[in-house]
């Protein structure tokens, strides 16, 4: 117990919340597939950064989680590597449609960088990724979610109107995540993301992630996460 709090403060590491899974070392640590750690491989990610570390193993238990971190700390496949195991972990049910995983962030930059990150792991496991922002076409957005696929990564704005055109349906949605939760409130987005989170069945499992924690993202955090862990790293939050 003692040895995991000095690791964790050598890497940076606040963790609150009950019975927090120790950080992991090595990306063989977490328990991927041979398929998915031959992706991480081709990624050269040596091995996971802070947040990663502590992130997988409480988000692979199947826990909601407030990952606070700054830029470029490797948020995105502390969320997307997990989603992987999460859809995989799914029994086949055919009549079943519609994304399985689900990612808000905040501009079609960042909802486009997530996208070309969670096609980089999908693709070793035949995961389907859709990207639906503004500034694409309506029409081509439809039907590509028509055609169906088990990840989408959205602006709010966009997936409120894809979802009102019956484009998709939420009724399969078990992993959510909020990405730069606050920057999506910044602009403007808190009513679209309460929308959406209130399409998603409440026994699905949640991630936020945020630079910062105002105490309006704060507020949603424990409005619509179940006993999460929060985890941050470094100087912020
Ligand atoms: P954040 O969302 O926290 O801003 P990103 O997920 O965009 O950070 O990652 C920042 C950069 O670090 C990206 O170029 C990504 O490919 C790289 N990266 C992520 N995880 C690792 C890792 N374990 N080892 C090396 N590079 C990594
Ligand atoms: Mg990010």
């Amino acid at each position: 117990e003692q040895d995991v709090a000095e690791y964790r403060k050598s890497l940076g590491i606040r963790v609150s919340g009950f019975d927090v899974p120790r950080p992991i070392k090595t990306f063989e640590d977490a328990g991927f597939s041979v398929e998915l750690m031959k992706a991480i491989a081709k990624q050269a990610y040596e091995k996971p950064t802070a947040i990663q570390g502590q992130a997988l193993p409480i988000v692979l238990s199947g826990r909601d989680i407030i990952g606070i971190a700054k830029t470029g700390s490797g948020k995105t496949a502390a969320f997307v590597l997990p989603m992987i195991v999460h859809i995989m972990d799914q029994p086949e049910l055919e009549k079943e449609e519609g994304p399985i995983g689900v990612i808000c962030a905040p501009t079609r930059e960042l909802a486009h960088q997530i996208y070309l990150e969670a096609k980089k792991f999908a693709k070793c496991h035949s995961i389907r990724v859709s990207a639906v922002y503004g500034g694409m076409s309506k029409l081509d957005q439809f039907k590509e979610l028509k055609a169906g696929c088990e990840i989408v990564v959205a602006t709010p704005g966009r997936l409120i109107d894809m979802l009102k055109m019956k484009a998709l349906t939420m009724s399969r949605a078990t992993y959510l995540v909020l990405d730069e939760a606050d920057r999506m409130f910044d602009l403007g987005f808190e009513p679209q993301i309460r929308s959406i989170v209130g399409q998603i069945r409440p026994d699905r499992q949640t991630l936020l992630f945020s630079a910062t924690m105002p105490r309006k993202v704060e507020k949603l955090a424990r409005e619509v996460l179940s006993d999460p862990v929060r985890v941050t790293v470094g100087e912020v939050g």
